[in-house]
């Protein structure tokens, strides 16, 4: 069967392979050994001290952090990146291999985790102090009821359509305004917004900022439930078409807005794929 090669992992995304990791129990489990065939995956450091300190470590703890997922270990903190086509799987031994295997880290109790990745962009990171490739990351949007989280706060978050005129959705995909929000999110926050993705950061008031700022939390807290109920039934946010039900703006030719019906439109805005719904969006 044909895989589907596009994942694009957003925060959403991330997070439900977060959750993924954690249901598979990898907590306390402990990685025997790593076998990386794409060695320019690995970031840093140089790549024989990275398998010297994930090898034998155990696995305290799973986070995430913008579209970076950390695990915990007990030597440091393991870095995942997916990029663009990176997917997590967790596999026993009398399982179907998985397509595009680029790293493998052996559990005990005959297990493995797979980092999947067609494209092989997805990057591997080991360190003690994640400071160094979190410094330049904005706030986190969501805490882990879904809310707003306490850093991401509306003051700070509408000085950015003060201080700089560009295009909104520009705004959006800036990881230091805010954390985890790619090209399709983007897209999904301007439609759930109703806003037009040609419009600039200066030209809104504040009450349509307003509504980009609950539009960020509402998509990616939407999107996370989405994915969550998928999970429970075993379905991971891999590409396929299950995972993509809910967006509002189908990522094709000739789709329809599942707001208004209206067929949905391209353009290449600032180089990236953006597609919208010229009747829902002014
Ligand atoms: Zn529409």
């Amino acid at each position: 069967m044909k895989r589907k090669l596009i994942v694009l992992p957003e925060l959403p995304t991330v997070d439900a392979f977060r959750r993924y990791l954690i249901k598979e129990n990898l907590i306390g489990n402990r990685i025997i050994s790593v076998d990386v065939s794409w060695p320019r995956s690995i970031m840093l450091p140089q790549k024989d001290l990275f398998f010297a300190m994930v090898k034998g470590s155990y696995i305290i703890s799973i986070h995430r952090r913008g579209k970076w997922l950390f695990i915990e270990l007990d030597k440091g903190t393991l870095g995942i990146h997916l990029r663009m086509t990176g997917s997590l799987f967790v596999i026993g031994s009398s399982d179907q291999p998985v397509p595009y295997a680029r790293t493998n880290f052996d559990l005990e109790g005959d297990r493995k985790l797979v980092l999947s990745d067609p494209r092989k962009f997805a990057k591997l990171w080991f360190g003690t102090e994640t400071t160094e490739i979190l410094s330049s990351l904005g706030p986190e949007p969501l805490n882990d009821s879904l809310e707003p989280n306490e850093g991401f706060r509306f003051d700070e978050f509408s000085k950015h359509f003060v201080n700089r005129n560009i295009l909104v959705k520009t705004l959006l995909l800036d990881q230091r305004v805010v954390a985890g929000i790619g090209n399709i999110y983007a897209d999904e926050i301007l439609l759930h917004c109703g806003l037009s993705p040609f419009v600039k950061t200066t030209e809104l008031k504040e009450a349509r900022i307003i509504s980009i700022y609950e539009g960020i939390v509402n998509v990616l807290g939407e999107a996370i439930k989405e994915l969550d109920i998928l999970l429970g039934k075993g379905v991971l946010p891999t590409g396929n078409q299950e995972s993509k039900k809910h967006f509002k703006l189908p990522r094709f030719k000739g789709a329809q807005c599942q707001i208004c019906g209206s067929k949905v439109s391209w353009i290449k805005l600032n180089g990236r794929g953006t597609y919208y719904c010229g009747s829902c969006q002014k």
